[in-house]
């Protein structure tokens, strides 16, 4: 197996499983540590901020920077930052993206946005969806966290981000720019923050349809690994496979 110089890990299915540790993983990270890499994080999830998602970790004995973790939230900020800086925004979204956006300094405005970025937001209402779309028909640049249109609960599958964001899009004729997983944006955040090269790069993740298309898309080597969403005999059987196919990390040799 080659050696990297960024392992990017999704959480939920590679790290852990909601609120129980993958162990094979944990140490996983802990090899990679003691090698001196400090692996990135890079999960969809644009609900929960850096400090909340570092603090799960924790609670699973990860110890990491908290500018390790690659949040949807906060690659929208960062992307916001890059290629549209000092433009306002309007936002919905919870805690996860307000403070990713607060973070990088965007402004955060209720109305004549440049911009409106959309995350999910469990208090969304008729008036903020009807902002966004009176904006985005207005000209703002329409950005959204990820696709997701459901999402598991112990109540069952829920409207995610990507049912409202498509509600928004179908109202006013006008596609997003969606910045998580299976696009390549937060690993070209990493990239770019840390002047690393396609080369040093592998994303290792529980989801075909997300984390191993998002290495595609981005052109890096992918990992996938059998703890989480795809049984791997479905990954066997897609056209374009994963560098690796993985039991569970217990079996990378670094
Ligand atoms: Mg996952």
């Amino acid at each position: 197996m080659k050696n990297y110089k960024a392992y990017c890990l999704d959480l939920d299915g590679t790290v852990y499983r909601g609120t129980e540790p993958i162990a094979e993983a944990v140490d996983f990270v802990r090899r990679l540590q003691t090698e001196g890499i400090e692996p990135f994080f890079v999960t969809n999830n644009a609900s929960m901020t850096q400090r909340q998602l570092h603090q799960k970790l924790s609670r699973f004995g990860i110890e990491t920077a908290e500018s390790q973790i690659m949040s949807s939230a906060l690659a929208a900020a960062k992307y916001i930052k890059r290629w549209y800086p000092d433009k306002t925004v309007f936002v919905i979204g919870s805690d996860g993206l307000h403070q990713a956006l607060a973070q990088e300094g965007i402004t955060q405005v209720e109305q004549d946005a440049d911009i409106v970025v959309m995350g999910i937001d469990p208090a969304v209402n008729y008036e903020k969806l009807a902002t966004a779309c009176l904006e985005v028909r207005k000209g703002a640049v329409f950005l959204s966290t990820n696709r997701d249109l459901a999402f598991p609960s112990e109540r069952g599958l829920l409207p995610g981000n990507g049912a409202f964001t498509t509600l928004v899009a179908a109202s006013t004729g006008v596609d997003p720019v969606y910045i998580g997983k299976p696009e390549g944006h937060m690993l070209d955040a990493i990239l770019y923050e840390h002047g690393f090269v396609k080369n040093d790069m592998v994303m290792i993740g529980d989801n075909y349809d997300t984390d191993i298309l998002a290495g595609v898309h981005f052109e890096i080597d992918t990992v996938h690994v059998n703890t989480g969403v795809t049984p791997m005999e479905d990954v066997m059987k897609k056209d374009v496979q994963p560098t690796y196919l993985l039991e569970h990390l217990g079996f990378w040799t670094i």
